[in-house]
């Protein structure tokens, strides 16, 4: 029996900790799910083997979630990569801007990867579009608040007439919860998987291991990753539910 429609989602997949979290919470709920990553231009190919990386072992290590995993799309935005030239897409340092923005900040970034993921999924007959989009840990970004989210959904809904739903689980959470939401849907098999196959060093290191997972251990986003396991260690790996 093909799976209806409403079931059925899209995840907006970079291989990095969040979007595999995002990733697992859709295997969870759906019946059909597939996953696009989107080349503008990072600087590491590092992030793009992660995403493969990711998925083959959710499909190993999580059997009754590997008939519900359909297939990947990769979305060439180079394009929109060389005008929004940044830390991310060239060689400029990490610091912040004169608008109060870390320089890793691509402008309109989700905006963009939301309206090809509506195109895309609109073409594949996918109701959810799934994003780590997040709020809570200050990151500078106006394309992750919820406003802007809700607002993008309602505008491809009347461009594209349409009944997408934009799903953000990560909306409210932590980075330490983010941790404990991974626990809830797959326990330490999961955490563990995402610990090593998930990549957000912006420095593209994979030489160092530490308990978190891989990175230079330095960088803005080394940082809120392991600060987010430190806390979530601390409590004693909680899951999320109460
Ligand atoms: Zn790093």
């Amino acid at each position: 029996m093909t799976p209806s429609r409403n079931q059925s989602a899209l995840v907006l997949f970079s291989g990095g900790q969040d979007s595999s979290v995002c990733l697992a919470w859709a295997l969870a709920r759906y019946d059909r799910v597939e996953t696009v990553g989107f080349d503008y231009g990072q600087r590491h190919a590092v992030e793009m083997e992660a995403r493969q990386h990711v998925r083959q072992a959710i499909l190993s290590a999580f059997p009754d979630w590997a008939g519900r995993l359909g297939p990947d799309h990769l979305i060439d935005l180079t394009g929109f990569g060389a005008i929004a030239e940044t830390a991310m897409t060239s060689e400029r340092s990490f610091e912040i801007t004169e608008k109060g923005l870390p320089s890793t900040f691509v402008p309109g970034r989700n905006l963009v990867f939301l309206t090809y993921g509506a195109a895309l999924a609109d073409r594949r007959g996918l109701r959810d579009l799934v994003g780590g989009m997040c709020e809570t840990d200050f990151s500078g970004y106006p394309d992750c608040r919820r406003d802007t989210i809700e607002a993008l959904e309602r505008a491809l809904n009347l461009g594209m007439a349409q009944d997408f739903r934009i799903q953000t689980p990560l909306m409210a959470l932590t980075k330490a919860e983010t941790w404990a939401l991974a626990q809830d849907l797959g326990g330490a098999p999961l955490v563990d998987l995402i610990c090593e196959e998930s990549h957000t060093c912006y420095r593209g290191d994979r030489d160092r291991r530490h308990d978190w997972g891989y990175g230079c251990g330095a960088c803005p986003a080394c940082e809120l990753r392991a600060n987010g396991w430190t806390s979530w260690v601390a409590a004693g790996r909680p899951g999320l539910a109460p």
